[in-house]
C-alpha cells in the first residue's frame, strides 16, 4: 500500500495482521544482553525535551488536540532481538497540548480517539507574529512513540466496547531498513556554522539541526571546545536555548558536550592552548570557567589534572556524563576516574597516549575490569583512526563503541579554509586513505572492504590546522558515512553498526528509556535506510517525516 493509505476503521473482528510471537521483545539487542541491563542503572537519566516540527501544522490537522493517531509502517526491515527481520512498525501519535486522556501517550494505551476516520482540523495558536519563525510556534506538540500492537489489540478486546485496534494509516516502507535515529554525541558544527563561536545564534544552531537530518541524525550534542570565558558565556546559554526552543524541524538537541578546557596541554589537538587549564578547585573552578551548566550533558576532561576526581564526582552527581579525553593518563588513573564516575572515553586513540604493551594508557581501559562501565567514542571517518585500530577496538569491546563524527563547521561544505573557534582550518582532499595506502591487515582484504570502496569512492576530505597540516582539527564525515565505514572496517553486522550510532550513545547518556531503540514506548525517531548501501532515504523525528532524500521517498512515506 502506497503512501499513507488510510485504513477504514472497523472494530469488528479480532483479526490482526501481525504475528503474535514477534513483538514481545522488539529490542535492538537480545533481552539478556548484559550491558543493556547495566547501563540504565549506572548513568543518571534525564528526559529529553519534546520537539516541534515544521510540518506540525499539517500533521496536527490529522492529529487534533485531544486525539491520537496510529500509523503502521509495513514492508520494512527492523531490528528484533539483535536480528534484522521483515516486520512492521506501529507509531502512536498524540497531541499533548490538550490531551483528553493524558495516559494515552503510553505505548499500550487503547486508542479510542483514533477511530475518528476524518479528524477535524484544529486551530493552532500563533505567538509573536513579528517573529519570522512564529509560524512554527503553535503551542502544541506531537509526540510520536513506538506502539506495541499486541497491547493495543488485547486492550481493545478487553474493553469490549467496540474500541478500534487497527491503525489509522498504513504506510509502505518500500523495503527500507528502519533503524532508530542516529545520536551524535560530538558535533562541533556543520554547514559553515561553528558552535564554538562567541557570536553563535539560535538560528544557526537550528540550521545545523536541520541539516544533519540528511545524515540520519535525530539527536545530538552540540560540542563546544576549549574557549575563552566570553565564548562559554555566550555559546552555552545560546545553544541551550536553541535546544529548549526547537522552532524549526530538526534533530533534537539533547544538551551540550563541553570538550575542554580541562585537558592536558600535551594532548591539546586543535584546542587553543592559551585557554587550557586545570579544575584545581573542582566544581568551583568548573562553574567559574563555564558559567552556565544547564543543558550540559557531557564534559570531556583529563583525569590526571589536579582537581579532576572531585570534578568528576561533582559533575556525575549533577547528571553530567564525564568523558576522559585529551589526556596523558595512565591506565590506573583512568580506572580511578571511572571509580569516581567517569563513563566515557572521548574519541578513542586520538589525543591520548599511544598504546604500549607495558603501559597501555587509556586505550587499555577497553579490556580492564571496569570496561563494562565504559563507552568510547570513536571517529570512523577513515582518517582519524586506522581501520585496523577500529577493528581492534571493536574486537576488544564491541558493546562500548559509540560512533561520533567530531565533525566541524566544514561538514557539508567544499574544500577550503574555515574557522574552528578562532583557529584557521583547511579542509583538503586526501587522495586515497588507509585502505589504499598503508593497510595490509587481512580484514582490509575482505569483501566488505571492497564494497566500502564502491559505496564511498576513494578520495576523502580531512580537516587540518592551517598552520600545521599534520594536526587534525575534527572530521568532515557524516554519521551515516561513519556507520558504513564501521561495518566495512570491522566486518561487524549491520545491527551492530547501527547500534553503535543509536542505542550505545543513548545508554551512555542514560536516555535509553526514551531513545536509541524502536522498543514500545520509545520516541519514534527513525531513519529509513537503503538495506544494501545503508544510505539515508528518510528521517523521522518524533514520528514526523522531517527529511526525505527524494521527492519520491517523501511521497512514499508521507501520510498526507
Ligand atoms: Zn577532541
Amino acid at each position: 500500500m502506497r503512501r499513507g493509505s488510510p485504513v477504514l476503521n472497523n472494530s469488528s473482528g479480532p483479526t490482526t495482521s501481525f504475528s503474535t510471537n514477534r513483538h514481545h521483545l522488539p529490542s535492538q539487542f537480545p533481552a539478556d544482553h548484559p550491558r543493556s541491563l547495566k547501563r540504565a542503572r549506572t548513568v543518571p537519566t534525564f528526559k529529553p525535551p519534546p520537539r516541534l516540527s515544521a510540518t506540525l501544522p499539517r500533521f496536527l490537522s490529522k492529529c487534533p488536540s485531544g486525539h491520537d493517531l496510529v500509523v503502521k509502517y509495513v514492508n520494512i526491515l527492523v531490528v528484533r532481538r539483535g536480528q534484522l527481520v521483515k516486520d512492521e512498525l506501529w507509531v502512536h501519535y498524540v497531541n499533548i497540548h490538550q490531551p483528553s486522556k493524558p495516559s494515552s501517550s503510553s505505548s499500550s494505551a487503547p486508542s479510542s480517539a483514533s477511530s475518528s476516520a476524518s479528524p477535524s482540523p484544529i486551530t493552532t495558536t500563533t505567538t509573536k507574529s513579528s517573529d519570522p519563525l512564529s509560524k512554527h510556534k503553535i503551542g502544541s506538540w506531537v509526540i510520536g512513540t513506538i506502539l506495541c500492537p499486541e497491547h493495543r489489540f488485547w486492550n481493545a478486546v478487553r474493553r469490549r466496547d467496540g474500541t478500534n485496534h487497527k491503525p489509522d494509516y498504513v504506510v509502505d516502507g518500500g523495503g527500507s531498513l528502519v533503524s532508530s535515529g542516529f545520536i551524535d554525541i560530538q558535533l562541533n558544527g556543520a554547514f559553515g556554522i561553528d558552535f564554538t563561536s562567541v557570536d553563535i545564534t539560535e538560528e544557526q544552531v537550528h540550521k545545523v539541526s536541520e541539516g544533519i537530518l540528511s545524515h540520519g541524525v535525530t539527536s545530538y550534542l552540540p560540542t563546544v571546545i576549549t574557549s575563552s570565558h566570553d565564548t562559554y558565556r555566550h555559546a552555552i546559554p545560546t545553544i541551550a536555548a536553541a535546544g529548549k526552543n526547537p522552532t524549526t524541524a530538526g534533530a533534537n538537541i539533547l544538551g551540550l558536550h563541553l570538550e575542554g578546557p580541562f585537558i592536558h596541554p600535551m594532548k591539546k589537538g586543535a584546542h587553543p592552548i592559551e585557554h587550557i587549564t586545570s579544575p584545581e578547585l573542582g566544581m568551583k573552578t568548573i562553574r567559574n570557567v563555564y558559567g552556565h551548566l544547564e543543558m550540559v550533558r557531557v564534559v570531556t576532561l583529563a583525569p590526571e589534572l589536579p582537581g579532576s576526581f572531585s570534578s568528576i564526582s561533582g559533575l556525575n552527581t549533577m547528571g553530567v556524563c564525564v568523558a576522559v579525553g585529551h589526556t596523558t593518563t595512565s591506565l590506573s588513573t583512568a580506572v580511578s576516574a571511572v571509580q569516581h564516575g567517569a563513563r566515557l572515553v572521548t574519541h578513542l586513540f586520538n589525543a591520548m597516549s599511544a598504546f604500549h604493551h607495558r603501559d597501555p594508557g587509556l586505550v587499555g581501559i577497553l579490556t580492564s575490569t571496569c570496561a563494562d562501565k565504559i563507552h568510547y567514542g570513536i571517529i570512523v571517518d577513515g582518517i582519524h583512526v586506522h581501520p585496523s585500530a577500529v577493528k581492534m577496538a571493536y574486537e576488544s569491546h564491541p558493546m562500548g563503541a559509540i560512533l561520533v563524527t567530531d565533525a566541524m563547521c566544514a561538514l557539508g561544505l567544499p574544500p577550503g579554509r574555515h574557522m574552528l573557534g578562532k583557529l584557521e582550518v583547511d579542509v583538503i582532499v586526501q587522495g586515497g586513505h588507509y585502505f589504499q595506502s598503508t593497510c595490509t591487515t587481512s580484514s582490509c582484504k575482505t569483501s566488505s572492504t571492497t564494497s566500502f570502496h564502491k559505496m564511498t569512492g576513494g578520495n576523502r576530505m580531512k580537516a587540518v590546522l592551517s598552520s600545521d597540516h599534520d594536526t587534525l582539527a575534527g572530521s568532515v564525515a557524516s554519521m551515516d558515512e561513519c556507520v558504513r565505514n564501521y561495518k566495512a572496517f570491522t566486518g561487524c553486522s549491520v545491527v551492530e553498526a547501527l547500534a553503535a550510532a543509536s542505542i550505545h550513545p543513548a545508554m551512555a547518556l542514560g536516555i535509553d528509556q526514551h531513545k536509541g531503540s524502536l522498543m514500545p514506548g520509545r520516541d519514534a525517531d527513525m531513519v529509513f535506510l537503503n538495506p544494501k548501501t545503508l544510505s539515508v532515504r528518510a528521517t523521522f523525528v518524533s514520528g514526523v517525516l522531517s527529511y526525505a532524500s527524494t521527492k519520491e521517498w517523501e511521497e512514499q512515506l508521507s501520510i498526507f
